[in-house]
């Protein structure tokens, strides 16, 4: 996208893969306020150019397309590498088994190669799903999860586990400087409207005037973090000391159907409630526990639900069909 290098320079230069999806786009814009060049990979398996258009001009930016499952070539310097490529909706990763379980290990893998080549620094994006259907509540960086293996979404829960895995064991063999982040349901502008998350598809729904697809009763619950917060925490954690696994999220839970309601009230549609059959393994409950990344990093989110949601509304506006 930017005829000049970013790896040629003196300024410190970051890779983040999935840097064309909704959070690494996200990450891009921060690090390069922050002064920093980077260097997106993507293969816009689920991720869009749309997400990094407005940096086409951008001498500190440069796209990469590639598939980070293969070898990932980057000439030049290179600090931090920042690992977002996988697919990350419910939707996205059923449909996509073999290349969410590929990013996850193969992916990773690659990503962590790159970081030892180059002496750079190295965070994974993990995610709160390594502790599948909880059985402890709200969840601690200790607690070990409970993930079936072998069911639909494993794929996405054990390619993240492993992720985890292959970057201790970097850690541990190579003295790669790593960070994990655990990030828990984070919306904002740039997700796809139809990539089948809850709040993209409730706002989606009650913007075209059709029903609100709830999945089961709506009694299990999420805690919805808006992307500014989100991305303040994976940069202070990339920066600070910790190597993690840290949970990153906002801890104001609420069930499915008190979402739903919630959007109807400020969309103020006419789109009925309906309820569907609840996905397998759907967990029934999901808060993070934060104190860590308060105690160690100073971060807790600021930006209130109603203020991120409003937000993203307003994203979504212009981009829905209109009703009928
Ligand atoms: P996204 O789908 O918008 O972004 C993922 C990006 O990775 C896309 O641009 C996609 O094209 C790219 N990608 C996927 N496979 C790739 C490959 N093999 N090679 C190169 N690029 C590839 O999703 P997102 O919400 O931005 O998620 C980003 C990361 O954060 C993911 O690793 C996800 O697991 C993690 N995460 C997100 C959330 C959330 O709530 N958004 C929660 C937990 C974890
Ligand atoms: N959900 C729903 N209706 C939808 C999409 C999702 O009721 O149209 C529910 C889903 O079953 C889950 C919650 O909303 O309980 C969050 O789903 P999402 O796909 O956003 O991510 P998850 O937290 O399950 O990874």
């Amino acid at each position: 996208m930017s005829s000049q290098d970013p790896s040629s320079s003196e300024k410190s230069v970051s890779v983040v893969t999935g840097g064309a999806g909704f959070l690494g786009s996200h990450l891009t814009d921060r690090l390069l306020a922050e002064g920093r060049k980077v260097i997106a990979v993507d293969n816009l398996i689920t991720g869009s150019k749309e997400n990094i258009a407005h940096l086409a001009d951008n001498p500190d930016f440069e796209f990469i397309e590639h598939d980070v499952s293969t070898f990932i070539d980057i000439p030049g310097r290179v600090d931090f590498v920042y690992h977002l490529a996988s697919p990350a909706s419910p939707i996205d990763y059923l449909e996509l088994p073999i290349q969410t379980l590929k990013v996850g290990a193969l992916g990773t893998h690659n990503a962590l190669g790159l970081a030892k080549a180059k002496g750079a620094g190295f965070l994974i994006a993990s995610t709160s799903e390594v502790y599948g259907d909880p059985l402890i509540h709200p969840q601690t960086e200790d607690y070990w999860g409970n993930v079936n293996p072998i069911g639909p979404r494993g794929v996405y829960d054990e390619a993240k586990r492993f992720a985890e895995a292959i970057t201790m064991a970097y850690r541990r063999t190579h003295g790669v400087d790593t960070k994990i982040v655990r990030i828990f349901n984070t919306y904002g502008p740039r997700m796809r409207l139809r990539d089948g998350r809850v709040v993209p598809a409730f706002i989606g729904q009650a913007l075209e005037g059709t029903p609100i697809t709830v999945f089961g009763d709506g009694s299990q619950t999420r805690s919805f973090c808006f992307v500014r917060d989100l991305i303040d925490g994976i940069y202070r954690l990339s920066m600070s000391d910790s190597s993690g696994p840290v949970n990153i999220g906002n801890p104001a839970e609420m069930t499915i159907l008190q979402f739903a309601e919630k959007i109807t009230e400020i969309i103020d549609t006419s789109s009925p409630i309906e309820f569907r059959d609840l996905p397998e393994d759907d967990p029934k409950v999901r808060q993070p526990d934060i104190s860590l990344a308060k105690e160690l990093l100073g971060w807790e989110p600021k930006v209130s639900f109603d203020e991120g949601i409003r937000e993203t509304i307003e994203y979504f506006r212009p981009r829905v069909d209109k009703p009928a």
